[in-house]
């Protein structure tokens, strides 16, 4: 793989593309953020676009489409059944994932309903390199547990492991020896993580996982709304993938599991999902189900423009240029800020640049919330709007004490393709100074706090007055600037 130097030495990553449509951004002073999160309850959910300059909440359904995508829109096949826009995206799946049948969907968590609804039943178990929040809900839903079987290495903060993400191969052996094949719903594996950084997974580890399942007739199951970063990192991190195209890392992927399912709000840079397998009895079992939660088997709750959105999106991923953009962003933002001391999330990984809040604001106890300050502060300091990864994500014991999370983060997501440079460094500029001031920062709590999912709609307040005295010394040091 060739890569361009600068000739100053300088190391930035280059857009291999050019910006052919914009949207006006919105900097509002920091008196007028101070009101806004105020109004949000701390939220960073809660805020309005208007108010907000670098969203950086997700990367779902955000990331920039091509012009040869938004073209494509222009000539989506409309009908109810039979749609060609439908059977583009099939072939497309068809041959590059190498399954034979293809069902759509509306989004990730929809495909994760309707396998969770076919496949688990109570008291199964569906072991997993880490669990995603929806995926998580919807296999509970159904009576089914999560079994988090990730390596050592996948919750340490600082680290140069290549494939944090893997699957431990001797706890998915003794956890099958223990509960039984039978027991176990599916193998889930997510690649890349969601929820522990973005970190990826080797193809060694996904081989290793399939012969396994394999061995003891289990269904493998990939999620594979994060590949086009863990693809990335196959390429650049693990030796025999150094000489095959994406293509056919891809390909080699694939071949490790039964069914594969993904969210086409990340993967493609649509918005919509599907899910592929090869084996005629498990999709005439879903098929039903499609019909009955998503629509017709020729759309599945997708519109058909995103449908070709999709297809040239697939295709579009097949490329080094386009999915290494996040990826090296990501990298960029996170060596910038390890070198100003902030304590982030290493080796970089996908998706986003995660902050360690436990070790950013040390002073602050986890039950008052440390990466959901850290995000309300950020936002205050620089209209920067990241997500809370942490303990207020989590919900609370049945006893009403609060479950700490096994990591307070605070993810700053570069949706693929969005950011310039220059904002990256804004981002970055803003974040090291408030890691200058963070001994002003303090916590949150609750005053309106919902039963579930209440990190969505629950409402907090700074435990002091930090938030007037952290307005205070930024006018002190940047006089009269946004
Ligand atoms: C986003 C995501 C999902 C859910 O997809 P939606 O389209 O948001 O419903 C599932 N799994 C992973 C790994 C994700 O990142």
């Amino acid at each position: 793989m060739s890569e361009v130097k600068f000739y100053s030495g300088e190391s930035v990553p280059l857009e291999m593309h050019k910006v052919r449509i914009v949207q006006k951004l919105h900097l509002v002073p920091i008196e007028q953020r101070h009101a806004a999160i105020t109004e949000a309850g701390n939220n960073t959910f809660l805020l309005k676009n208007r108010d907000i300059f670098l969203d950086m909440l997700t990367d779902s359904g955000v990331n920039a489409m091509s012009d040869r995508q938004q073209a494509a829109m222009m000539v989506a096949d409309d009908s109810y059944a039979g749609s060609e826009t439908f059977y583009r995206l099939e072939e497309r799946i068809r041959e590059i994932f190498g399954t034979r049948y293809f069902l759509p969907a509306h989004q990730g968590r929809a495909c994760e309903n309707i396998l969770s609804q076919v496949l688990v039943r109570p008291g199964t178990i569906v072991p997993t390199n880490y669990h995603f929040t929806t995926t998580k809900a919807h296999i509970t839903l159904n009576g089914g547990t999560v079994e988090e079987i990730f390596t050592s290495d996948a919750l340490e903060v600082t680290s140069e492991k290549p494939f944090k993400g893997n699957m431990d191969l001797e706890k998915l052996r003794a956890l099958i020896a223990e509960q039984g094949a039978e027991r176990i719903a599916f193998v889930r594996c997510e690649a890349g993580t969601n929820l522990i950084g973005g970190q990826p997974v080797s193809l060694q580890n996904m081989r290793d996982v399939g012969r396994i399942c394999r061995e003891h007739g289990i269904l493998a199951v990939l999620d594979a709304s994060l590949l086009a970063d863990n693809l990335y990192f196959n390429k650049i991190r693990e030796a025999e993938c150094r000489d095959m195209s994406l293509r056919e890392i891809t390909r080699a992927v694939a071949d490790q599991y039964d069914l594969i399912y993904f969210s086409a709000r990340k993967l493609g840079c649509a918005r919509g999902g599907g899910i592929c397998m090869n084996s005629e009895d498990l999709y005439k079992t879903i098929r039903e189900k499609i019909t009955l939660y998503e629509g017709f088997l020729t759309y599945g709750g997708m519109s058909v423009r995103e449908i070709e959105a999709i297809t040239v999106g697939l295709e579009e991923t097949m490329d080094m240029d386009m999915v290494s953009q996040g990826p090296q962003f990501i990298r960029f933002m996170v060596e910038e800020l390890a070198r100003k001391g902030v304590p982030v999330i290493t080796p970089p990984g996908g998706l986003g640049c995660h902050i360690d809040a436990r070790a950013f604001l040390s002073h602050v106890p986890q039950a008052e919330y440390p990466a959901g300050a850290l995000g309300s502060a950020l936002y205050l300091v620089g209209g920067v709007r990241g997500m809370e990864r942490g303990t207020l994500s989590e919900q609370r014991n049945p006893d009403g004490s609060e479950k700490l999370a096994d990591m307070e983060l605070l993810r700053l997501a570069l949706p693929r393709r969005v950011f310039t440079m220059s904002q990256v460094k804004y981002a970055v500029d803003r974040i090291v100074w408030l890691y200058e001031n963070r001994r002003m920062v303090g916590g949150l709590r609750f005053v309106e706090e919902p039963s579930i999912l209440r990190f969505f709609f629950g409402r907090l307040v700074p435990t002091s007055d930090w938030q007037e005295a952290l307005v205070a010394k930024f006018r002190a040091d940047l006089g009269d600037s946004l």
